[in-house]
């Protein structure tokens, strides 16, 4: 048994200050104010000292860092996964871009097999993928060789069982709707990214089973005030859930405040869009079949079209506070209960309470991770965050 006191626990829902938990067989058994929760004998005590101790991040968009890409080597998932702790992450979707269907399996294949021995890091909940059924018009940095139109065949194979949780598609594409109704009947989440969807395709859309917008703004028109889109549609429709960037290059600042006021604290999800180059020096890294110029603070194509991010998830939850001056609980929301809750994982991941897995990220006062806990193991120490 793990027992842990000495932070205040937050959570989207709860506020408790001098609060502890206890923690059995890698899942949360109790919460409370720690004068009524005492330490049963025989516990490992971890004393944290101050400072918030919230459920574990989760990254819905995720395609690689410490020199690794998800897409050109599926087998590094578990290795990346290792370093994402230090971030206060512990769970996220390894993102697959436009790919042969080889690559994918691959991917599948690679979660299947499940950790090395000895792993100790975040939990991937299963894939994102994103393609390839996209609009070639807004390929960013997916490779047009591979885009496809929408094929339910193509797609057979997919569902959360087989490792696949999320599919971002153009639903304007021909076949779309037929392929979001067969994917969303098997448990995956559907997204509309990549796309140039006149607002009636993406109303169509969301009609058939479309519940996320990927990294909302970027990769789509933007919002027309006659000709409102795919943008228009996403921010307007409560049962819709957004991903955005929050990394101050990819969105205006002042373009976050405005999506926190339509969707907020709701209906966002802060992802990262990571590549290869998170975590390491500036240069060149891979991207899928691309290769991206890293400059220390932004990942480009050569003709200087965005390519992934270099964000941390801490970062960009340090950033919608500063963008929005939202509370922190509800920016907290954005990287917990909200991505939990899309994936239909309420009652498992994203917020501390009896029966979920204890993941728990600690922060300081400044929002920085001091530790990390995955299923009740502490993986990750900043320095001295426990007494
Ligand atoms: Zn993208």
């Amino acid at each position: 048994m793990l027992y842990i006191t000495g932070a205040t626990i937050l959570t989207p829902d709860t506020l408790m200050s001098d609060g502890a938990v206890l923690v059995e067989g890698g899942r949360i058994v109790a919460v409370g104010p720690a004068d009524r929760l005492p330490c049963p004998a025989g516990a490992t005590v971890y004393a944290a000292g101050g400072g918030w101790l919230v459920p574990g991040l989760i990254d819905l968009q995720f395609n690689g860092g410490f020199g690794h890409d998800f897409t050109a080597d599926p087998s590094s998932i578990w290795a990346v996964a290792a370093h994402l702790p230090r971030y206060g992450v512990t769970a996220f979707l390894p993102t697959i871009i436009t790919s042969p269907a080889a690559t994918v399996a691959q991917a599948q294949a690679a979660l299947a097999a499940g950790p090395p021995a000895g792993f100790a890091g975040a939990w991937p909940l299963g894939l994102h993928l994103e393609g390839p059924f996209l609009n070639p018009a807004k390929r960013g940095a997916h490779n047009p060789a591979h885009l496809r139109l929408p094929n339910r065949a193509a797609a057979a194979g997919w569902s959360p069982a087989t490792g696949v949780r999320l599919v971002t598609l153009a639903p304007e594409l021909p076949g779309a709707t037929v392929v979001i109704r067969a994917l969303c009947a098997a448990g995956v989440v559907v997204s509309a990214g990549h796309s140039m969807a006149d607002l009636k395709q993406a109303q169509a859309g969301i009609a058939a089973g479309i519940r996320y917008g990927t990294h909302l703004f970027n990769a789509m028109p933007p919002l027309d005030h006659r000709a409102p889109g795919l943008v228009g549609a996403l921010l307007t429709t409560p049962q819709v859930t957004v991903g955005l960037i929050a990394d101050g290059i990819h969105l205006d600042p002042t373009v976050v405040a405005l999506a926190w006021q339509a969707k907020g604290p709701h209906g966002i999800t802060l992802v990262t869009d990571a590549m290869a180059a998170l975590g390491m020096p500036p240069g060149r890294y891979p991207l899928g079949n691309e290769t991206v110029i890293v400059d220390g603070s932004s990942a480009r194509l050569a003709d200087g079209r965005l390519a992934g991010s270099l964000l941390p998830l801490d970062q960009a939850l340090r950033n919608l506070m500063a963008f929005t001056a939202c509370a922190p609980a509800a920016a907290l929301a954005t990287v917990t209960r909200i991505p939990a809750g899309l994936l239909g994982l309420a009652h498992e991941r994203g917020q501390i309470a009896p029966g979920a897995v204890a993941d728990f990220a600690l922060f300081n006062a400044d929002w920085q991770v001091q530790a990390t806990i995955i299923a009740g193991r502490w993986v990750y120490e900043r320095a001295h965050a426990w007494a």
